[in-house]
């Protein structure tokens, strides 16, 4: 196998905050195989030389949507699944470019998608997928019209969640995703904007059902992802074990010893609704969500800061979709207000890599982690915003030992 040397690296460090100068990162089938000062491969190695910029990890987005690509997501669900796999594919084009090497999809990303990428035929960041999401009946992924009463069950019907009531329906379908090969299972604990008949405030699933999905995700050893807007909602998918809370927009002091006391994740997406709101502002929002939108856009700020003081593990996500992917990266400077760039920088690296369980693995540059790597112009420990212009700072991608962009 080809080996590849990054000479002339400063070698970025997320948990220390540090860099190390004069390194090289040696690469070899796909890993990371030896870093150090004055490192030499053999006479056919690839040699990349980063001129004494920042070699950093691949950055990891916990909150995507990559196949949900249109903004008629009621529509979409309707469309042939090959057709919104082909526009997924540009999507995760765009989020490697952007620098994420790997991403966890939080609805609507199949199997089939990350396998795509896995094998080659698309270009994009390694999927940890769930499937679709675990919905009630009337919850926020029963994306039918309340006038509606026909529920098409095939699965590959481009919509974001399956329904299921009952303990039984429940389990089967932790069961079908696990079947699938699901990283994780995704859950509504609670309503959402963009859904046409609940309500942000309503809690979802019955304490019983939610036991059943931990459960079942348990015994299959992954874990469950709940998506929350208040603590009411946040507070009993953390009791029944849930690992992640996605959103927490309304989250009050009261869930702090909850995330403690059970080890649970915080991942924010303040971008998508402040990308909601400028839409909203210019008109482009039907008038129920725009209304639904109201109840949460201004919460999300005070919740990221309560996390932050209460030194919350926190994790980089953005839930954009459709035509707002693009942008991802803002999301960094959304939370600069609140947070360092080194805590920035763990978010989107060490602390991700905790939640999807790769410690070691991903969101490090050292011996044994996947060669997911980026060679940036300028230093996003003094200034984060160099992360957030990859056309210009971003020299070069590097994903499984795979080059995808070298302008060094
Ligand atoms: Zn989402």
């Amino acid at each position: 196998m080809t080996v590849t040397i990054v000479r002339n690296a400063s070698v970025l460090d997320p948990d220390s905050a540090t860099l190390a100068e004069g390194q090289a990162v040696a690469v070899e089938n796909g890993r990371i195989a030896d870093v150090g000062p004055g490192l030499t491969g053999p006479g056919d190695a690839v040699i990349v030389d980063a001129g004494n910029r920042i070699v950093m990890p691949g950055l990891i987005d916990a909150h995507t949507h990559p196949a949900i690509v249109d903004e008629d997501v009621f529509g979409m669900a309707e469309w042939p699944p090959s057709y919104v796999a082909a526009r997924a594919g540009r999507v995760l084009r765009g989020m490697l470019m952007r620098g994420f090497t790997s991403i966890r999809d939080a609805g609507a990303g199949d199997h089939g998608l990350a396998r795509a990428v896995e094998e080659g035929y698309f270009d994009g960041p390694r999927m940890f997928y769930c499937g679709k999401q675990l919905t009630q009946t009337g919850g926020a992924g029963d994306w039918r019209a309340p006038s509606r009463v026909v529920y098409d069950r095939h699965y590959y019907t481009p919509a974001i969640g399956v329904i299921c009531d009952g303990v039984a329906e429940v389990r089967r379908a932790v069961r079908e995703e696990v079947r699938r090969g699901a990283h994780h299972i995704k859950v509504y604990l609670s309503g959402a904007v963009d859904s046409p008949s609940d309500r942000v405030d309503s809690t979802q699933f019955s304490v019983e059902e939610l036991a059943a999905i931990v459960e079942e995700a348990t015994a299959a050893n992954i874990y469950v992802a709940g998506h929350a807007y208040t603590s009411r909602a946040i507070n009993r998918g953390l009791r029944a074990g849930v690992r992640s809370i996605e959103h927490g927009n309304l989250m009050d002091a009261s869930s702090i010893p909850l995330f403690k006391e059970f080890g649970a994740f915080y991942v924010p997406t303040i971008v998508t609704y402040q990308t909601l709101a400028e839409r909203a502002r210019a008109g482009l929002l039907p008038a129920d969500i725009e209304a639904k939108l109201g109840h949460v856009i201004d919460g999300a700020l005070g919740a990221l800061e309560l996390a932050h003081k209460a030194d919350l593990p926190i994790v980089y996500g953005t839930d954009l979709f459709a035509g707002t992917h693009d942008q991802q990266l803002r999301e960094f400077i959304i939370r600069s207000a609140i947070q360092p760039p080194a805590d920035l920088i763990r978010a989107a690296t060490t602390t991700a890599a905790r939640l999807l369980r790769r410690e070691g693995e991903l969101g490090v540059i050292a011996p044994g982690a996947l060669a997911d790597l980026l060679v940036i112009d300028g230093n996003p420990l003094d200034d984060i915003r160099v992360l957030t212009t990859p056309d210009t700072r971003l020299k070069l991608i590097m994903k499984d030992g795979k080059i995808y962009k070298n302008e060094l």
